[in-house]
């Protein structure tokens, strides 16, 4: 059985308040960010930051347009992520969850090129060790 997953950008009001939570359920450090003239931070995901808001901004006229939308992994029907896996270290839950487990993973970094989300990132202190980056 699969399962959908819905991302209703029209109720999203950019509270963050889900980013917060993937943080403290998945026992995440903070970062360091900057502000670069916009409330969207951090800009990338990172082996400690799993889930973020998108910040869309568009002017109109003399005021701001705001889009919101909350980048995640997308835990994929068809995961290229988990097909490429020379190590077979990426694994779908019972629940559809795709995760990695870092113990296998040998640091190739092939999934970082076959998701089309850009969603693994690698740990920069330990360059070959590939993070756990899903849910
Ligand atoms: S890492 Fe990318 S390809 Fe793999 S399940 Fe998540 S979104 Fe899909
Ligand atoms: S970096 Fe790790 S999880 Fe990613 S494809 Fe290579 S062995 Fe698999």
């Amino acid at each position: 059985m699969r399962f959908g997953m819905l991302n209703d950008v029209t109720r999203c009001t950019g509270c963050r308040s889900c980013q917060a939570a993937c943080k403290q359920w998945n026992d995440r450090k903070p970062e360091e960010t900057k502000n670069l003239g916009t409330y969207e931070n951090p800009f990338s995901l990172s082996d400690n930051t799993w889930k973020r808001v998108k910040f869309v901004e568009k002017e109109k006229g003399d005021d701001i347009k705001w889009s919101f939308f909350s980048y995640q992994c997308n835990h994929c029907g068809d995961a290229g992520c988990m097909a490429v896996c020379p190590a077979n270290a990426i694994k779908r839950n019972k629940k559809g969850a795709v995760f990695i487990n870092e113990k296998i993973c040998t640091g190739c970094k092939y999934c970082l090129q076959a998701c089309p989300f850009h969603i693994p990132h690698t740990d920069e202190k330990k360059e070959f060790h590939q993070s756990a980056h899903f849910v």
